[in-house]
């Protein structure tokens, strides 16, 4: 089984649109690691287009802050901008969607899904010592999360970890298989805001059969997210950061 694994999708259509097209035919399931809505302008596109087509999502920080469910105060001026542009122009239905979605971690046929780490939805696992501090609560030997928005993840075995790294620049993809002895956390990247420095949209694909992961990289139309981010009066770091993928 070939699993489509999206994370932090932030309400830009051209980014998974771009993903969908880039990944067509090649996959049979859609997880999802939360961040559905939040900095962009297409919430409820992207939120027609979960409910039709993904299997499995857990919610992201910004789909509860979206929702209502978390106090705004810990959020940047810009997000939470946005938060609230979100909540106003979503419907009573997108709402409870939204508020709906089950927290992380949940356990796929795939692997675990979470948001931000094993331990805490809100939890960012940047360094190779936050991966190894959770090492004992990994359920599965495959963990995929997202809310960094970086591509790759880590690989640990005994409170050790290695970093696992994004698709290089000038390259489409790169695969890396699953080693027994290991425990994976996947991180497939940001569809809709990357902030690795590559400004191209990310996503994975987890083949269940062979063992291994394929991330992958993929141009879109920045230029058409930054309008729509523009014209409704969001904050304009939010377009502008679209360009750096920071
Ligand atoms: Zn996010």
């Amino acid at each position: 089984m070939h699993y489509l694994i999206l994370s932090d999708i932030h309400a830009n259509r051209e980014a998974l649109e771009a993903v969908l097209r880039d990944a067509d035919g090649r996959y049979q399931e859609t997880y999802c690691c939360g961040d559905l809505v939040g900095y962009g302008a297409d919430p409820a596109w992207v939120i027609a287009w979960t409910q039709s087509a993904v299997k499995l999502v857990v919610r992201g920080n910004h789909d509860k802050a979206c929702a209502g469910l978390e106090d705004l105060e810990y959020f940047n001026p810009s997000a939470r901008k946005s938060a609230e542009w979100t909540r106003e122009i979503l419907s009573e239905a997108e709402l409870a969607y939204l508020t709906a979605l089950p927290a992380g971690p949940l356990a796929t046929e795939a692997g675990t899904m979470v948001h931000g780490s094993p331990l805490d939805e809100d939890e960012y696992l940047l360094q190779e010592r936050d991966a190894a501090e959770v090492f004992d609560y990994l359920e599965d030997t495959v963990t995929f999360f997202g809310h960094t928005h970086l591509q790759g993840g880590f690989q640990t075995k005994r409170h050790r970890a290695k970093r696992l790294p994004p698709v290089p620049a000038k390259s489409q993809s790169n695969v890396m298989e699953i080693e027994p002895e290991w425990n994976y956390l996947i991180n497939p990247g940001s569809v809709g805001q990357p902030r690795d420095g590559d400004p191209r949209a990310a996503y994975a694909i987890f083949d269940s059969d062979k063992r291994q992961v394929e991330y992958f990289r993929v141009a879109y139309d920045i230029a058409g997210a930054q309008s729509k981010i523009r014209a409704a009066g969001l904050p304009a770091n939010l377009a502008e950061r679209l360009a750096k993928g920071q």
